[in-house]
């Protein structure tokens, strides 16, 4: 007879998006959400990197983003400003992702002053959204969590608190549902006193599509779903 093999330990996890906000996408996502309750019993908190105002076209997009990523849209806080308070109004937190998504490699980002203009920038789109700069916390997730030293300083400098995570893959185009809820439970078994903060893409597909399952299966499997805190 083989041994069993043990039940994994239960882990606390909380949930953040990035990307968005993209009707369609971004709503589906605060919809699903809407199900579930935090710790306390109140309705689920998560945080939300959004994007100040991503381009819409392909030959815009390739000075910004990276240069391996193939081509889809992103967010823009700009243009879908009633996303940004639907989120703010159910009580999620928004962080800043700079406002195109830049990837941090490309020259022009090892300059304090073109980071600090995408930084800073966000909080325009944010604030016209209805973001309240003064008592609203104060998060940065760097886009393809690169967390250069010109990036880290100069959100730092702007008094921002880095925000890392752990990646559950739905941006990787060939990954299904199957490979994310692969990556996610090998995050929540590994063990650790800390509750996992995973990072989802709410303008992918397979996320819209399929959050409130994935929700339900590891709450079923007794991992502890938390407020978004950091
Ligand atoms: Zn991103």
């Amino acid at each position: 007879m083989t041994p069993q093999k043990p039940a994994p330990t239960p882990r606390a996890f909380m949930l953040s998006f990035d990307d968005g906000p993209l009707p369609g996408k971004t709503d589906a996502v605060l919809d699903v959400l809407s199900r579930f309750r935090g710790e306390d019993g109140e309705p689920l908190r998560a945080g939300f990197f959004m994007v100040g105002d991503a381009p819409e076209r392909f030959l815009a997009g390739r000075r910004y983003f990276a240069p391996y990523e193939l081509w889809w849209r992103k967010g823009s806080m700009r243009r879908h400003p009633e996303l940004v308070a639907r989120a703010l109004a159910e009580g999620h937190i928004i962080g800043n992702h700079t406002v195109h998504h830049v990837w941090a490699r490309w020259p022009a980002y090892r300059h304090m002053d073109a980071v600090r203009e995408e930084i800073q920038g966000w909080e325009e789109h944010a604030e016209a959204a209805g973001w309240n700069h003064p008592t609203a916390p104060r998060l940065f997730r760097a886009p393809y969590l690169l967390h250069t030293p010109t990036m880290t300083a100069a959100a730092t400098e702007l008094g921002y608190r880095i925000v890392g995570g752990q990646t559950v893959g739905d941006a990787t185009p060939r990954n299904g549902l199957r490979a994310v809820e692969q990556q996610i439970r090998h995050i929540l078994n590994t063990p650790d006193t800390q509750p996992a903060l995973l990072i989802f893409h709410d303008i992918r597909p397979v996320t819209t599509c399929h959050l409130g399952a994935l929700l339900d299966r590891l709450q079923l499997e007794g991992h502890d779903l938390r407020h978004f805190s950091a």
